[in-house]
């Protein structure tokens, strides 16, 4: 696993060697997401992910995608694979994707006659 800070924007042939969330998911791992601000952390499906991320990405990309749910931020966002041995996985708790809403929103403007 390269550097935390590593933003993965290196040559291609590079970047495309880095774990994606299909290699994840095949390897049975999870992705450990939290918030550095708020000290949040949640783990996720790979899958599930790659569903609300609109395809796979490797884990700097997904830092960019994902955003904190109590302070709505970004860029303290710590996105990780991770794989728990099988004695770890009793109790473990997950967040699962139970739908996608689309919210219908209106936007007004002022128009003078
Ligand atoms: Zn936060």
């Amino acid at each position: 696993m390269p550097a935390p800070n590593y933003r993965g924007l290196s040559h291609p042939y590079l970047e495309a060697k880095l774990p994606t969330l299909d290699h994840a998911d095949g390897m049975g791992q999870f992705v450990r997401a939290g918030c550095a601000r708020c000290k949040t952390i949640h783990l996720y499906r790979p899958a599930d992910i790659k569903t609300v991320v609109g395809g796979d990405m490797h884990v700097f990309r997904l830092r960019e995608k994902l955003r904190c749910e109590q302070c709505g931020k970004r860029d303290e966002m710590v996105v990780e694979f991770k794989t728990f041995l099988g004695n770890e996985m009793v109790g473990l708790v997950i967040r699962e994707l139970v739908e996608i809403r689309t919210v219908k929103k209106p936007i007004w403007r002022e128009k003078r006659l």
